[in-house]
């Protein structure tokens, strides 16, 4: 069985990359979305395990003693990190997996898996990016002013990803999204066990 694919998300928060990503898991279940273990409080309607596993500094601190993190950074404040084992798993049973994970993070996930495929989420405008994070109410607005601050960081280096799909209109950029991931499955380097496989049959 060939291994599966590894994609990594970014943009912005308030980029919009959770509701295209939703709407990719809709409409391809078999998708999976790699469940960062974060540090940060839990937001109003963010459910334990679906998106995060939410846990102390102390948790997180051991995650990386015992080397169980493929990736981690510190954002506006807080750990964020990926596990390792489920990622392996996901792609040696032949899986594809997104992990949603910001610039430093995929930096460290490139040098690692540099198979991995990235993809950028920019907002159409930076006016748009400000008016989702601050109308999004969850936050203060020192933190808001951080995340803005962020945001800039973050487009700056989008140059460094392999994609870049710009979320204007939501539907298009859930479709954008998708074909490069299916593109992806169809690269020649993935197909060479099913060419050996019809010719070992002529
Ligand atoms: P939020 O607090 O808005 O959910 O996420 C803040 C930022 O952290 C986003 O840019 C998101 O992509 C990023 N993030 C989420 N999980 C991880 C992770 O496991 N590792 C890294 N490096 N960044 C993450």
């Amino acid at each position: 069985m060939s291994k599966g694919k590894l994609f990594i998300v970014s943009g912005p928060s308030g980029s919009g990359k959770d509701t295209i990503l939703q709407g990719v898991f809709k409409k391809h279940p078999e998708i999976k979305l790699s469940i960062s273990s974060i540090t940060r409080a839990m937001r109003v309607g963010e459910v334990e395990g679906e998106k995060y596993h939410f846990i102390s500094r102390d948790e997180f601190e051991e995650l990386l003693k015992n080397d169980m993190l493929l990736e981690h950074n510190v954002f506006v404040g807080n750990y964020y990190g990926t596990p390792k084992a489920p990622v392996e798993e996901c792609l040696n049973a032949g899986g594809d997996m997104i992990l949603e994970i910001d610039v430093n993070g995929a930096a460290q996930v490139r040098e690692k898996m540099p198979d991995a495929i990235s993809i950028f989420i920019m907002p159409p405008s930076f006016e748009v990016l400000k008016n989702r994070l601050s109308g999004r109410g969850t936050e203060t607005e020192e933190v808001v002013e951080q995340r803005m601050t962020a945001a800039l960081g973050e487009i700056a280096r989008a140059k460094e990803y392999d994609y870049i799909v710009i979320n204007d209109q939501l539907d298009v950029a859930i479709d954008d999204l998708l074909s490069i991931i299916l593109s992806e499955r169809l690269r020649i380097n993935r197909q060479k066990q099913i060419i050996d496989e019809v010719l070992e049959k002529c």
